[in-house]
C-alpha cells in the first residue's frame, strides 16, 4: 500500500492526486467475489491500485487482463523472501508486475 509518507513527499500536483487515490488501496484483491464486490462498492471502480492506475490492467492483445495466480505466488514469494528467482517464459508480465510493485514500496 502506499503509505503516508510517499503521498506527502511528492511536489508534482497530478502525483500526489493520484497517489491520494492509490493510498490504503491493495495492490490487488485476489478473491474475485471480493474483488467485484469491492468495484462496485466504490466509484469508478478505485477498488485496488491495479484499477485504480491510468495504466489500468495489464492489456495484451487489446484486452486487460486480471492478475494470475502465478503472479500472486511471485509477490507472496517477494514477502517472505529478500531475493527471488523467476524462470519464466517471456510475455507473462513479470517485469510489469515487478515495475508495479517497486512504484508502490519505493
Ligand atoms: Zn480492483
Amino acid at each position: 500500500m502506499i503509505s503516508d509518507r510517499q503521498v506527502e513527499g511528492t511536489s508534482n500536483p497530478e502525483l500526489s492526486k493520484l497517489l491520494q487515490r492509490l493510498r490504503q488501496k491493495p495492490f490487488c484483491i485476489w478473491d474475485k467475489p471480493a474483488h467485484k464486490t469491492e468495484w462496485n462498492r466504490t466509484p469508478q471502480g478505485t477498488c485496488c491500485f491495479n484499477h485504480i492506475i491510468p495504466a489500468g490492467l495489464p492489456i495484451k492483445n487489446n484486452i486487460g487482463h486480471a492478475l494470475y495466480d502465478y503472479e500472486k505466488e511471485i509477490l507472496d514469494a517477494l514477502v517472505t523472501h529478500k531475493r527471488i528467482w523467476v524462470k519464466k517464459a517471456t510475455g507473462l508480465g513479470i517485469s510489469e508486475l515487478l515495475l508495479s510493485i517497486w512504484f508502490i514500496y519505493v
